[in-house]
């Protein structure tokens, strides 16, 4: 039987995708083989295919229970015989297991690296008994520190290649991170192995970045059009995810959370309901995703700002797995983004803090790109795309664009008048003349007070959050989150540049949350984190890079 043939007998599918084809020709011609292919890509199916061709058994090794059992039953389904052995058999089991190895009845045996490489040798010993024929290496990433789910049992993998000698190794991974691909190749101890590098762009995802203004109506603006399709909505917090949850189901919509706090049995009753299709949304803090191998998910919603771009490109690659289009939006304050610098510092590691910053900022650079989108992530992945895409809100102009240079004068003058002293929310009520007991005395008598009286709150603060984004404000990074001038605000004020700003996208005129990140606010989420940090023992960095443990 030719692969191809294979493909279509036993996968039911009609072409390969990628460089499947090549990846498994060198499988079978013996040689070790490092794949790196976006999510969703089809890596298994490179591993996959070799075993039922090669007379013998492949070895995989896999991080997680539940991606396992997954795997096996739909292999056992196509025909194919596999099985997996882990902690949650009993010995009865695992010995109908091993005998059916001995009889050279199975094709795939999944199994944890903790379980073959554990106290107990005996697995190890009896596998090298049978005609072992491939090791896959599942999720490599999970070898590398610079991963960003690493294993330490995974580093014994290195030893792989001394204890079958001559059998070919296959290691792959969705990482698309420089640094990682690396530490994989030094780490897994591969014979020359051949590289193989898919793009990462996923050319069927629309990318999408909304100002978010009345979050909660613009997610239902957008689920309108999409009843009937399924969808991952990710949140920052857990108590978001389930408030949230509640509300789409008030609005008629069948959705569930899914957060590390639930229970066990809930957590499993939600992902199933959501793979059977029986609940279309899952609202999510971004504990929900990995080994979740749901082809059809059509959108993913970010609700909050994502910590860096590997996080979100990993999330909203759980959209369109089938190739068919699918849409990714994140809703983005710069609110959100202060909130997040302040959970990147990480006390006593000025490094790790540098990095998690750098990160935001290129984070925060996406979602203020004026620019198309896609060849900003390629670009951050290092991948050459030279051309704009066609299919983000940029390339399909989405942006409608109009001279703001007179707007964009009369709020640079407040921010002057006001001696650069406030924030978004109070510099907007100056603007409109709102406020006026509150306000002090002095600044009634400003020229700038009530100038833009015609213009609504929603309508200020968007073009406020725009003028920070194009550079003419800047927003302070302490607890008041002023607005100061930049160098280019002269040229606005004197009229030397034309300011282009963009016209509303949503009818919604309702009131933004307030900007203005509160001090008071945020000492109790201090105190809350370290004591959630003393409560669940653990490392402080941990705490500080998922904010969604907060509530
Ligand atoms: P990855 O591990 O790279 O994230 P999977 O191996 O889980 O991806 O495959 C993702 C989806 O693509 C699965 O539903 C799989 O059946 C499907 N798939 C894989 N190869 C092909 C192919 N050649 N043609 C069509 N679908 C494929
Ligand atoms: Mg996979
Ligand atoms: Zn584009």
């Amino acid at each position: 039987m030719t692969p191809l043939q294979a493909l279509q007998k036993y996968f039911g599918y009609s072409n390969f995708r990628h460089s499947q084809e090549a990846i498994i020709q060198h499988v079978l011609s013996k040689q070790d083989v490092m794949v790196l292919m976006p999510t969703g890509g089809g890596k298994s199916l490179c591993y996959q295919l070799p075993a039922v061709l090669l007379n013998g058994l492949t070895i995989v090794i896999s991080p997680l229970i539940a991606l396992m059992k997954d795997q096996v039953d739909s292999l056992n389904l196509s025909g194919i015989p596999a099985a997996f052995l882990n902690s949650s058999q009993d010995p009865d089991e695992q010995k109908d297991i091993a005998i059916r190895l001995k009889n050279n009845q199975l094709r795939l045996l999944y199994v944890a690296p903790e379980r073959l490489f554990g106290k107990d040798d005996r697995l190890m010993t009896f596998l090298k008994t049978l005609e072992v024929v491939q090791i896959a290496i599942d999720e490599a990433h999970c070898i590398s520190q610079w991963g960003h789910d690493f294993r330490p049992e995974y580093l014994m993998l290195a030893g792989l290649k001394n204890e079958f000698p001559g059998v070919p190794v296959i290691a792959l991974t969705a990482t698309a991170d420089k640094l990682t691909q690396k530490d994989i190749l030094d780490k897994l101890n591969l014979h020359k192995p051949a590289v193989f590098i898919s793009s990462f762009n996923r050319e069927n995802i629309t990318y999408r970045v909304n100002p978010k203004n009345n979050s909660f109506n613009q997610l239902i603006n957008f689920l309108g059009q999409r009843k009937e399709e399924s969808g991952i909505i990710y949140c920052l917090s857990r108590k978001s995810t389930e408030l949230l949850a509640d509300n789409l189901k008030d609005e008629g919509f069948a959705a569930e959370a899914y957060h590390a706090g639930l229970t066990n049995d809930k957590k499993a009753k939600n992902q199933e309901a959501f793979l059977r299709d029986d609940v279309k949304i899952i609202v999510a803090t971004i504990a929900f995703g990995m080994g979740i191998n749901k082809s059809n998910v059509r959108y993913v919603v970010h609700m909050d700002l994502p910590k860096n771009i590997e996080g979100y490109y990993q999330e909203t690659g759980r959209a369109g797995r089938d190739g068919l289009p699918s849409d990714a939006l994140l809703l983005y304050s710069p609110g959100d983004a202060i909130k997040l610098r302040k959970f990147a510092t990480v006390e006593n590691n000025a490094e790790q803090s540098a990095i998690m910053l750098k990160k935001l900022d290129d984070m925060v650079g996406y979602c203020q790109l004026h620019a198309c989108r896609r060849q900003y992530l390629m670009q951050y992945f290092d991948e050459a795309f030279p051309d704009t895409c066609g299919s983000c809100d940029y390339c399909l102009s989405e942006f409608v664009k109009f001279d703001g240079t007179l707007i964009a004068q009369k709020a640079l003058s407040a921010v002057t008048r006001l001696k650069e002293r406030f924030g978004v929310t109070y510099i907007v009520d100056f603007l409109r003349g709102s406020r006026s007991e509150k306000i002090w005395p002095e600044h009634k008598e400003l020229k700038t007070y009530g100038a833009g009286a015609d213009i609504s709150k929603a309508d200020w603060q968007r073009y406020l959050r725009e003028l920070i984004a194009m550079g003419y404000l800047r927003v302070t990074d302490d607890a008041y989150a002023s607005l100061k001038l930049t160098a280019k605000s002269e040229l606005a004020l004197k009229g030397l540049q034309k300011v282009e700003l963009i016209s509303s996208q949503t009818t919604d005129e309702k009131e933004i949350a307030p900007l203005d990140f509160e001090a008071d606010l945020l000492n109790a989420l201090r105190k809350k984190r370290q004591e959630i940090a003393v409560m669940e023992n653990l490392p402080p960095d941990i705490i500080l890079s998922d904010p969604s443990l907060l509530e």
